[in-house]
């Protein structure tokens, strides 16, 4: 039997009425928001949210606000037939696919702040990406009024935000944080891989060896953060195709140290990557 196409919702005011008639149907609805280019790792999130909900929305979206001046909006892939063939065959319900005009139309000003998240490690190499992401979710919640919404925690300091917003804003909203989905060679699955040419695709494992010698030392009984943070940095040093953002051991909810979450974020040639992992699970 094939799945039923998703139905394609491109308004707020559309999606919100789809979802209110779901919900006082008493069905729940789910959210996984997504820029597109859909891998194995959203799949994840939208099996889960099929899971747990009975219906599911998923938004793709390429969001301007998240994306520095100098980063990569315009050449972000975008392929939205076989995403949607994607959503076709995972039977989600709906297809949120809103335009960059009708979200932020001309004197859309209101910004969505974290504060005291958005100012480390991600938030500082990324000026304002943080405020972006935090204003878009609050604007697919308030479209999408969902019961729980999916996200990854390949993008673990992005999860921290969306809690704490979901919290103080008193969205309702239940966050459900998702494993990180690697390949089988152990890089996280992330939208941007396709951006590796050549030999980045080899160096690009630098990000998960460099997290398994931390979960090894710290395996071996080391807490002392500047060693695990060493032992991470050792490896990251050792590829010459690698320039380091940040590697740093941190609290998971407030990414400040003490805390066990490794995190770091590397730059393979032209191609920023991020990963994360925390110490004392498998890798
Ligand atoms: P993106 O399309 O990159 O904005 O990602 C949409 C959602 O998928 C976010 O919540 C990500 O954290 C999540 N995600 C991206 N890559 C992975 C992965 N490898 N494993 C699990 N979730 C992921």
């Amino acid at each position: 039997m094939t799945a039923e196409a998703p139905l394609r919702v491109e308004t707020a005011a559309g999606l919100r009425a789809w979802s209110e008639a779901e919900r006082c149907a008493g069905r729940r609805v789910g959210l996984v928001p997504t820029m597109g280019a859909l891998h194995a790792g959203h799949v994840s999130l939208v099996r889960r949210a099929r899971l747990e909900c009975e219906r599911t929305a998923v938004s793709i979206f390429v969001n301007p606000l998240q994306f520095g001046p100098s980063e990569d909006f315009e050449r972000y892939p975008r392929r939205l037939d076989t995403d949607l063939a994607v959503l076709r065959a995972e039977g989600v319900d709906v297809a949120y696919l809103p335009s960059v005009d009708g979200m932020y139309p001309p004197g859309a000003t209101a910004r969505v702040r974290v504060a005291e998240l958005d100012d480390v490690l991600e938030g500082a190499c990324r000026p304002g990406h943080f405020e972006g992401v935090a204003t878009i979710v609050l604007k697919l919640f308030e479209a999408a009024r969902p019961d729980r919404a999916y996200f990854g925690q390949k993008d673990a300091q992005q999860a921290a935000v969306v809690t704490r917003l979901a919290r103080d804003l008193d969205t309702g909203v239940e966050i459900v944080v998702c494993p990180t989905v690697r390949e089988p060679d152990g890089l996280a699955l992330s939208s941007r891989n396709v951006y590796l040419a050549g030999d980045e695709r080899r160096a690009a494992l630098c990000l998960v060896d460099a997290l398994r010698a931390a979960n090894e030392r710290y395996g071996d009984g080391e807490r002392d953060p500047a060693a695990l943070r060493a032992a991470m940095h050792a490896v990251l040093a050792a590829e010459p195709m690698a320039r380091v953002d940040y590697a740093e051991v941190v609290d998971d909810a407030t990414f400040r140290p003490p805390g066990r979450l490794a995190v770091l974020a590397v730059r393979i040639g032209a191609t920023r990557l991020i990963d994360n992992h925390h110490l004392g699970e498998p890798l």
